[in-house]
């Protein structure tokens, strides 16, 4: 029997828990709040913030590896503890060039990887400078601690940028007001990739996916994207790279934009499981959660391969503020054929927080028929 600890308790770990119980993993997690989503899934639970390394030290005593779900972690107090023996996987130097977003940019590009231009930008009078000599639109990043589009700003002219620097710099929401700046990718698609890597170096990769987001949140996933071989071949390629390069023990996430011309471009590395690979629950013989969870216990790896044609995936976003459990919206979703409904339990909702997704499984791949399933999830999901 192996223990495995995790560094946060939301959905991704929550995911997690069927996986455990056909492996024979414990999982103990660490987490902030008993409301977590996997909290219920767990065998034991130490109630911390993720960032609490203390916390993380008693973490290390019950179990044999610990991982992550969450990346917003302290990894120079971590450290300490992988230098006493605690083992990480993935380990704490896979993670160290990926927390900072234009650390990320720099480590991608120095691996000859395809990236948007980039720049750093560390004060706001550096920033109004520079951008007199750029081009707009121009996208404004949080270095550190953005997700689901926070901290992600697609700033059209001089004026907002101004304004929009200000406001950063005075939110008390960005505790460090340290921007990176990058091109404006006029995308076609946006697609990702879930990839795994197993103790022996073996590496896997799922199907490449498109991903559609709407203010910058992930709303559906349609597996597998409609590439050329040689893109997906490409695609593959720079997982391999990535996770070799870091030495990667579990799953990672890829996002990437494809433009006009068919020119793949990374946007951002999840080092962890991540809300593009979703569809893997029920579409794949080896999910992603089961793929990590055999990757950092060291198994070998599964079969990460499409077992149907092609499937869709809807993020169940909150669009209020209400404790409803939804459960007739849920009970109309799980009629659709050969859908999936999870939902992760969470006792509030708000706009835009992930409550949970639902996967379509179709045998004939029909793009027409894929957009139209997720129109209907969205109208039975969403007030009209
Ligand atoms: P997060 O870490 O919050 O997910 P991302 O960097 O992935 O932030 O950005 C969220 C979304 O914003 C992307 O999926 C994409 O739609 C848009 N975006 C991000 N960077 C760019 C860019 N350089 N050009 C165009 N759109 C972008």
């Amino acid at each position: 029997m192996k223990r495995v600890g995790i560094i946060g308790g939301g959905q991704l770990a929550w995911m997690m828990g069927d996986a455990a119980k056909k492996l024979g993993v414990e999982l103990v997690v660490q987490t902030p709040s008993q409301d977590d989503p996997a909290v219920s899934i767990a065998q034991e639970t130490i109630f911390a913030p993720v960032d609490d390394a203390s916390a993380t030290e008693i973490l290390a005593t019950k179990c044999d590896v610990i991982t992550f779900e969450n990346e917003f972690v302290n990894l120079d107090a971590l450290s300490l503890l992988a230098q006493k023996g605690v083992c990480f996987r993935p380990r704490l130097e896979a993670l160290s060039p990926l927390l900072d977003k234009y650390h990320q940019r720099c480590y991608l590009r120095d691996l000859g990887l395809p990236v948007p231009q980039f720049f750093a930008l560390d004060e706001l009078e550096h920033l109004k400078s520079k951008m007199r000599y750029q081009s707009f639109p121009i996208v404004l990043k949080s270095r550190r601690h953005g997700y689901d589009g926070q901290g992600t700003f697609i700033i059209p002219d001089l004026a907002t940028l101004e304004e929009k620097a200000n406001e950063s710099v005075t939110n008390k929401t960005f505790s460090q007001p340290l921007f990176l700046l990058e091109e404006f990718v006029p995308f076609e698609r946006e697609l990702a990739v879930i990839a795994a890597r197993s103790v022996d170096g073996e590496i896997v990769s799922y199907p490449v996916v498109e991903t559609q987001q709407e203010q910058q949140v992930c709303r559906r996933v349609i597996a597998p994207a409609q590439i050329t071989p040689n893109q997906a071949a490409e695609i593959k390629a720079i997982a391999h790279t990535l996770l070799n390069s870091l030495q990667v023990v579990g799953v990672f996430g890829i996002e990437l934009f494809l433009t006009a011309d068919g020119k793949v471009l990374v946007n951002e590395i999840a080092p962890r499981t991540h809300n593009s690979g979703h569809f893997s629950l029920d579409a794949c013989e080896t999910s992603q959660f089961e793929q990590h969870l055999r990757a950092v216990c060291g198994f070998s790896l599964g079969n990460p391969a499409l077992q149907c044609t092609s499937a869709v995936m809807v993020n169940l976003l909150g669009y209020e503020n209400s404790q409803s459990d939804y459960q007739s919206k849920r009970q109309q979703l799980a009629k659709i054929p050969q859908a999936h409904v999870h939902w992760y339990g969470k006792t509030e909702s708000r706009p835009g927080r992930k409550l949970g997704h639902v996967t379509v499984l179709l045998d004939n791949q029909h793009r027409d028929r894929l957009s139209a399933i997720a129109h209907t999830i969205e109208s039975i999901w969403y007030p009209s």
